[in-house]
């Protein structure tokens, strides 16, 4: 007779070397969710024009957007699901009343390691002490040109003074690094890269070349401004020489670049040229309460109305999970997906 050998015992649990758990929320394609993008209005104090159509744009009446409570019972179920990192953004966040409260709150959710806010800094100058004792630690501010005519067309109206108090505010008050935002549009600012990027060269800022996206109303603007990141970085290099590389954070959606010799960067972001929607690790939260699940594409998973009918948080949490498991794969600009309902002033940018 044949000894037969002792059966190995079937080890069918755990299947995986034991592992903490992953943080933050998965998508089907295993793609974590960690970074909330919160509109905090729809409104702005500006009219860019990449941004807003000059006529027609309507804002939502206000007992559509989330109150106080609301929104932070959401920043706290986004802290429970392991979100890490939140930034504010709108419309524009500086105009949404109880902004410093609202930021000391958000903050003080065990988890969140990084409040950050992108802003247009008109207002910046009377308040970044504040919300930097509150808790904010950096923010970006958009601003397109430096000379002033310039910046009052493609904003419709605003004043680069009042802009460029409101960056020097936020440097004092120690929200390190100031990274600022250029979109740059053919035949408005295109010429003007290379003074923005000179900011950087005796100042620790990143000064960031952003393509414009098609995004509801502004089209036409697209299609007739779009200015590749290769086409502002060979700009760059015919007016400093080329520039060296700097190694980023695998999920920041800026490629780094510097100067030779600079004391700050220069960034790229380019969501037209080169999608980085594989490494996506965001989704963002419309004023109105939606979990917006990919900046382009319309699916969305509504919190405002669940909570406004008496949903607990079990329930809450089950759909934000649920939603961000269906989380897009990724844009489709390249196969001419266009975003025909929202704008970027609504979606949060
Ligand atoms: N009002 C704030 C501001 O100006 O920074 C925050 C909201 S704004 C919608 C956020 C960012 O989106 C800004 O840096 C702005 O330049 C950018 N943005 C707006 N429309 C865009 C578009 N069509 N394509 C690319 N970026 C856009």
């Amino acid at each position: 007779m044949v000894a037969l050998a002792e059966p190995t015992p079937l080890r069918l649990y755990p299947l995986l070397p034991e592992t903490k758990p992953l943080p933050g929320a998965r998508d089907a394609y295993g793609r974590a969710m960690t970074y909330l993008r919160i509109s905090l209005t729809d409104r702005c104090n500006f009219r860019c024009l990449y941004c807003m159509p000059a006529l027609g744009m309507k804002f939502q009446p206000r007992d559509e957007l989330l109150t106080d409570d609301e929104l932070l019972r959401v920043v706290g179920l986004c802290a429970e699901l392991g979100f890490t990192k939140l930034r504010l953004t709108g419309g524009e966040p500086t105009i949404r009343p109880h902004l410093v409260d609202l930021v000391r709150q958000m903050k003080a959710f065990p988890g969140i390691e990084e409040l950050s806010m992108t802003t247009n800094a008109l207002l910046l100058g009377r308040i970044a002490d504040d919300l930097a004792v509150a808790g904010l630690d950096r923010v970006n501010i958009s601003i397109d040109t430096l000379d002033p005519d310039r910046f009052k067309l493609m904003t419709r109206g605003g004043r680069l003074d009042l802009v460029w108090r409101g960056i020097e505010a936020a440097d004092a008050a120690g929200m390190r690094p100031i990274k600022l935002n250029t979109v740059v549009v053919k035949d408005q600012n295109d010429h003007e890269v290379g003074e923005m990027a000179a900011l950087t060269l005796d100042r620790p800022w990143q000064v960031r070349f952003l393509e414009i996206m098609p995004l509801e109303g502004v089209g036409a603007v697209h299609d007739e401004g779009l200015v590749t990141s290769e086409a502002t970085q060979a700009r760059l290099e015919a007016r400093f020489g080329p520039l060296e590389p700097v190694e980023a954070d695998a999920a920041d959606p800026a490629r780094l670049w510097r100067i030779p010799g600079a004391a700050g960067t220069i960034g790229f972001i380019s969501p037209v040229s080169a999608p980085f929607c594989a490494a996506c690790n965001r989704v963002r939260l419309t004023a109105d309460g939606k979990i917006r699940l990919c900046l382009l594409r319309p699916d969305e998973v509504d919190l405002r109305d669940m909570m406004r009918a008496g949903a607990d948080d079990t329930a809450l949490l089950q759909t934000m999970r649920g939603g961000i498991w269906r989380k897009p794969w990724g844009h489709g600009l390249a196969e001419g997906e266009r975003e025909t309902v929202r704008g970027m002033s609504q979606i949060g940018g």
